[in-house]
């Protein structure tokens, strides 16, 4: 059984897609089997992953109303090392589509569960928002991963997402867990920054990843070659540090997490 992590964080820009990307990309690199779910209209993490979304048919969005088979959607990247199920324009409708369905929150977990024997890591991209789609990801998942960046408004931002998870938890899906924050487009010449990360360690002690993103062009290049940063540049220092939060990664999916509310 794969573990399923969600990437997940309502603000927008602050580093999902490059993270669900590359942690992919790296997972892989360690010889795990990994499937990247895009969860998020825009495509950037199918894109991001050699896919080409506008010739993407079935992609997510069919698998989900249940139109096609997971099978058909899937592709594998070679240059990536992963599966994708990717995602174009056309899933933007299922956040309404959807509305009267049933089991409309679980319409990912339903798939995920058909198909998570066949890899050990299960990753999924969301939109910036906390809609139906991010639901069906907290749902699917066992696991948020939170990037952020070291700023102050992202405080804010943060205890939104941590009641929703909590909501979820309790309501929804028991097996939930914020897995961990991750600090990326890091500087540490900054002062606030490093004045966040402190606090984000205090308040949030061990759920704040050892692994730390910095602010490296090469992960922003990367995309436009259709390749995550991990592969376009292996030297480059975010490519390294995202190998290095992969191997993090690896070992706490060794050991179990408390699936306790507190842990949310
Ligand atoms: P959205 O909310 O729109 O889905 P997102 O949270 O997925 O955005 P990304 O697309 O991953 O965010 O990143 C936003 C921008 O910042 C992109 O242009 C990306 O290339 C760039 N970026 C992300 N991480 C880094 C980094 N560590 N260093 C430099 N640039 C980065
Ligand atoms: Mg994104």
């Amino acid at each position: 059984m794969a573990s399923v992590f969600c990437v997940a964080n309502q603000k927008g820009g602050v580093g999902k897609t490059t993270t669900s990307v590359n942690l992919a990309a790296g997972l892989a690199q360690l010889g795990q089997r990994v499937l990247l779910i895009d969860l998020d209209p825009q495509g950037n993490a199918t894109m991001g992953s050699g896919i080409d979304k506008r010739s993407l048919t079935p992609s997510v969005y069919q698998v989900l109303l249940g139109i096609a088979p997971f099978d058909q959607a899937r592709r594998h990247s070679d240059k990536a090392g992963y599966d994708v199920l990717g995602a174009n324009r056309e899933l933007a409708g299922a956040e309404v589509e959807l509305v009267d369905q049933d089991r409309r929150e679980h319409r990912l977990k339903d798939v995920v569960r058909g198909v998570d024997a066949a890899y050990d890591f299960v990753l999924i991209d969301t939109p910036p928002a906390l809609g139906l789609l991010t639901l069906n990801a907290l749902c699917a998942a066992r696991g948020v991963i939170v990037p952020m960046q070291c700023e102050y408004f992202a405080l804010e931002g943060l205890s939104d997402l941590v009641n929703t998870v909590r909501q979820v938890h309790a309501h929804l899906n028991p097996e939930l867990v914020l897995i961990g924050l991750l600090r990326v487009m890091f500087d540490p010449r900054i002062t606030l920054q490093q004045q966040v990360s402190e606090q984000l360690k205090t308040h949030f002690g061990a759920k704040v990843f050892d692994a730390v993103i910095p602010r490296n062009v090469r992960l922003a290049e990367a995309p436009s070659y259709g390749l995550p940063g991990v592969i376009f540049d292996k030297s480059s220092r975010g490519a390294q540090a995202y190998v290095e939060f992969a191997q993090e990664m690896v070992r706490r999916a060794a050991r179990p997490e408390p699936a306790t509310a507190s842990a949310a």
